[in-house]
């Protein structure tokens, strides 16, 4: 467990190249990189929101922040913007985002004054291209695909629900939306998520203070892990063996007496749950390259 004390800790991502954690602080406009292997957690400052950061190649990773996508360079910290669907929406800030099995970046997007459906969400070609594949979203939250990768599932927080598509993996494209995992009142909201080698998905419960392990097929939830903290935001596995789960929470939007109360809201955990994970595609992934090196 990293005592990190994140404002909004978020996007948990595996390097496996590297064998490190990238995640970030999306509040506190920072990127951190944790070496499990020397206890390290080191903090990159951003100077402005970033929600999510993918592996790339050499010393870079992606990042979206509040203006859109861009490369990041950890060496040298030079920032080279690709794209950016929203500069004329100045009061939205990206999201969560993910590489699909087929490394094309998706990350979705929200107001910044709660207004509702305001958001979209996007996907980052490998060759630069970006498309625009929902509109009308809400808070653009958690990615995952099924272990065939034909099925993308979903989250756009405000609904409570995790919502599945087919999903075409040589085109990239979404068809059929429907409902298929409901969270109810007594419970969080959904936020990040992640799938296990099983196909599960593991849902990160803002509000709630765990992780459910859902199976998408029933909408079941089979089992959760508690934490010490309140507003719990994304989950992804990591370690060599895919065998550790790593969890990111927020201290942001909790009273000041429930930090009290709670002060590890922000920490970064890390649980073994018993099951293996799914490696996180770096961007640009060529399909049949050995990720695990
Ligand atoms: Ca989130």
């Amino acid at each position: 467990m990293i005592d990190a004390k994140a404002e909004l800790g978020e996007g948990p991502c595996w390097d496996a190249e590297r064998g490190r954690l990238l995640w970030v602080d999306i509040e506190g406009f920072n990127l951190h990189v944790f070496d499990p292997e020397t206890g390290r957690n080191d903090t990159y400052h951003i100077g402005q929101y970033v929600s999510a950061v993918v592996p790339y190649q050499g010393d870079e990773v992606l990042v979206t922040l509040a203006e859109g996508f861009h490369r990041l360079n950890l060496a040298n910290g030079e920032l080279i913007k690709l794209v950016d669907p929203e500069q004329k929406k100045p009061r939205n800030r990206f999201n969560d985002g993910k590489c699909d099995p087929a490394g094309r970046f998706w990350a979705g997007t929200m107001s910044l004054d709660g207004v509702q459906g305001e958001g979209a969400l996007y996907c980052l070609e490998p060759d630069g291209r970006l498309r625009m594949m929902l509109d009308g979203v809400s808070t653009s939250n958690g990615l995952g695909w099924s272990l065939d990768a034909a099925t993308m599932y979903y989250i756009d927080t405000p609904t409570r629900r995790v919502d599945q598509f087919d999903y075409n993996l040589d085109k990239g494209n979404l068809a059929h939306r429907r409902p298929v995992i409901r969270l109810t009142e007594e419970m969080g909201y959904p936020d990040g998520m992640t799938m296990d080698a099983e196909g599960m998905l593991w849902i990160a419960e803002w509000g709630g203070g765990r992780v459910g392990r859902w199976n998408p097929s029933t909408g079941q939830l089979m089992s959760v892990i508690e934490l010490p903290a309140d507003q719990v935001t994304s989950c992804c596995f990591g370690g060599a063996e895919l065998d550790e789960l790593y969890i990111t929470t927020a201290r942001s939007g909790l009273s000041a007496e429930r930090l009290e109360e709670t002060p590890l809201a922000g920490a970064l955990f890390r649980v073994k749950p018993g099951v293996k994970g799914l490696l996180s595609t770096p961007y640009g992934y060529a399909p049949g390259t050995d990720l695990q090196k």
